[in-house]
């Protein structure tokens, strides 16, 4: 069943147009964005049309999905100019700080990161 008006998360809306975003890639799958606060040069977000709510909501059907967002992100890296390295992140739940309730993979790169995170 798909969502209504009402139901929709913000990166749905995001996908729909109905908020701006620096869309820098699109597929029927995913589509990816600039973070509106960004954490390092490039910081990017790479978001499934599907409004999964995190991690923990993925099921065995979204196997392919989820590797999907991986090839879609390391086409966006190659497209940034990131030939130094880069981090993908999905934060999942309170402990880790996740904010948006739709899945998304977080892209970081454009400088020397560093580890462990925050
Ligand atoms: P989370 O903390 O859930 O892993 O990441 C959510 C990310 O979404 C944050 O880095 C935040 O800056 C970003 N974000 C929140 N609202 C918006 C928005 O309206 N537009 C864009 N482009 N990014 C957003």
């Amino acid at each position: 069943m798909g969502s209504d008006m009402a139901d929709k998360t913000l990166f749905e809306k995001i996908a729909d147009r109905e908020i701006p975003a620096d869309i820098v890639y699109e597929d029927d799958t995913c589509l990816a964005f600039r973070d509106i606060n960004p954490q390092a040069p490039v910081h990017i977000l790479v978001v499934p049309r599907k409004p999964i709510p995190s991690l923990d909501d993925l099921e065995m059907e979204d196997e392919i999905l989820v590797g999907h967002l991986f090839i879609a992100a390391k086409q966006i890296a190659q497209q940034e100019g990131l030939t130094g390295g880069y981090r993908t992140v999905f934060n999942c739940g309170e402990d880790a700080v996740q904010t948006v309730p739709h899945i998304h993979l977080h892209l970081l790169g454009g400088r020397k990161l560093t580890w462990p995170p925050g």
